[in-house]
């Protein structure tokens, strides 16, 4: 197996989580917010299950393409000899109904957006990239539920579905489809990465300012805020994880850097109980400092994100 595109966080995960930490979102946000650690977090099990097999396909994540303006978005894609797989990874959890082609959660009686639309837009839009490339590779869809905790009632004997209990079986099935891989393969995974658009044009962020956020250093896990201890160590209010001061800083100024690329009021934003001084010595031996008239501010190091 060899990994093409690795998994990455999705910078509007990561927007979110410092958002979340320094602000009270709205309900809508919290909700979107949520969706999409458990999304990120279906992913990664789904990647970590592909990690262990052995088998020769290519793997590609997290690709967003476009055709004729339309984005679509795709979690993972296998290469293998004679096809490809297209994966969709879904990280619902509790009881869903399927009823008249609709789907509901049994939780709240609420329709939720057909997975299998979705999955059957996203393929057929790919194919259409396919075939402008010349590229006449026969692509398979699969809805991979990958929570254990996830039923689905009324199911249809639907060939692209793989419920919890199948996703074994799933991966037993990969590991054992006879793959020889040429330089089309590859060419093809590589020409898909290119392709891939960075930016995410759905991106919906809530509205928020500087100001407004509040100030400190945040745990590595986001729960809370943290504290010195001494004056080499932090830690968590809430989770008890401690981190060297300079590490802590470093990335709440990572934090700073994700939401503000061009803010260079550090020392506000870090908002330590520590000597301004001792903080600039700290930022001086990781960034470099240019000096502008009487002002001098930090230069990040190029930041790189998908
Ligand atoms: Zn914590």
């Amino acid at each position: 197996m060899f990994i093409i595109k690795h998994l990455v966080e999705p910078l509007e995960l990561k927007e979110y989580r410092i958002l979340n930490s320094r602000m009270i979102l709205n309900p809508k946000e919290k909700l979107h917010y949520l969706n999409l650690e458990k999304g990120n977090e279906g992913e990664k099990n789904f990647n970590s299950l592909l990690c262990n097999l052995p088998g020769n396909f290519l793997v590609v994540n997290d690709i967003l393409l476009e055709k004729n303006n339309t984005f679509f978005q795709i979690d993972t894609l296998l290469f293998f000899q004679n096809n490809i797989y297209l994966c969709d990874v879904k990280n619902y959890e509790g009881d869903y109904f399927i009823k008249e082609q609709r789907w509901y959660s049994v939780a709240t009686g609420k329709e939720i957006q057909s997975p299998l639309t979705q999955v059957s837009r996203c393929i057929s839009l790919f194919r259409r990239y396919l075939q402008d490339l010349d590229i006449n590779f026969p692509v398979k869809e699969f809805l991979i539920f990958i929570n254990p905790e996830f039923t689905l009632y009324e199911a249809p004997r639907h060939q692209s579905i793989v419920h919890p209990t199948q996703v074994n079986r799933f991966m037993n099935q990969l590991k054992s489809i006879p793959s020889k891989l040429n330089d089309h393969h590859f060419k093809l995974a590589e020409q898909i990465v290119k392709d891939h658009v960075k930016v995410n044009p759905y991106k919906k962020l809530p509205y928020f300012e500087f100001k407004q956020l509040k100030k400190g250093v945040t745990c590595k896990s986001y729960c809370s805020f943290m504290k010195n201890v001494g004056d080499k160590e932090m830690i968590c209010k809430v989770c008890g994880y401690t981190e060297g001061l300079e590490s802590a800083i470093m990335r709440s100024v990572g934090d700073l850097r994700i939401l503000f690329p061009k803010q260079k009021i550090v020392q506000e934003w870090c908002n330590l109980q520590i000597s301004k001084k001792a903080v600039r010595r700290i930022l001086m031996k990781y960034l470099t400092v240019r000096h502008h008239g009487r002002y001098s501010y930090y230069v990040f190091p190029p930041y790189k994100n998908n």
